[in-house]
């Protein structure tokens, strides 16, 4: 296999070390909002200190989550590459996999998000509202078809890059 050089500002992390590193994010971390806060687009609620989907409170504060905001401002906080013979021959099912993986985490946190799939000539990217969804999608694969996995952490932008290869 051909080495591979790191994106500028990017390094190398263990996938525990991503965890304790995918704390600091600027869309997260606006001052603490007044409860209950309602997302107007998407309708998550924050409430005991984190975004939940729950009933519209009879009155709130609103906002915009920062699932949405990254949606509107077209900033993806992850990043996963796929590529490889094994992914271009079963992309059908691959895809069904994240997908299915995406609305499981979605329906317990509001803020982990598939944003776009774009079909490279070789591969596809797709990118994600939160560093954990990449991460987990990366996960998935690796759990389901092995491969080879790779994740960059870009801890200034708080980004998070995966790099899934069969
Ligand atoms: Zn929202």
């Amino acid at each position: 296999m051909a080495h591979q050089t790191h994106p500028p500002g990017f390094h190398l992390v263990r996938r525990d070390q991503l965890l304790q590193e995918a704390q600091h994010d600027s869309y997260k971390n606006k001052g603490k909002l007044p409860e209950p806060t309602l997302c107007q687009d998407c309708g998550a609620v924050y409430h005991a200190g984190h975004w939940q989907w729950s009933d519209k409170p009879a009155k709130a504060n609103q906002t915009t989550c920062p699932a949405c905001s990254r949606i509107r401002d077209k900033f993806p906080a992850g990043y996963v590459s796929l590529a490889g013979e094994f992914f271009t021959a079963h992309e059908e099912e691959i895809m069904h996999l994240i997908h299915n993986h995406a609305e499981k985490e979605k329906a317990s946190h509001p803020l982990q998000r598939l944003m776009e799939s774009v079909k490279l000539p070789v591969g596809a990217v797709i990118t994600t509202t939160d560093v954990h969804l990449a991460r987990g999608i990366g996960d998935a694969l690796h759990h389901a078809y092995q491969g080879e996995l790779e994740f960059h952490y870009n801890r200034d932008q708080n980004l998070v890059r995966v790099n899934w290869t069969r």
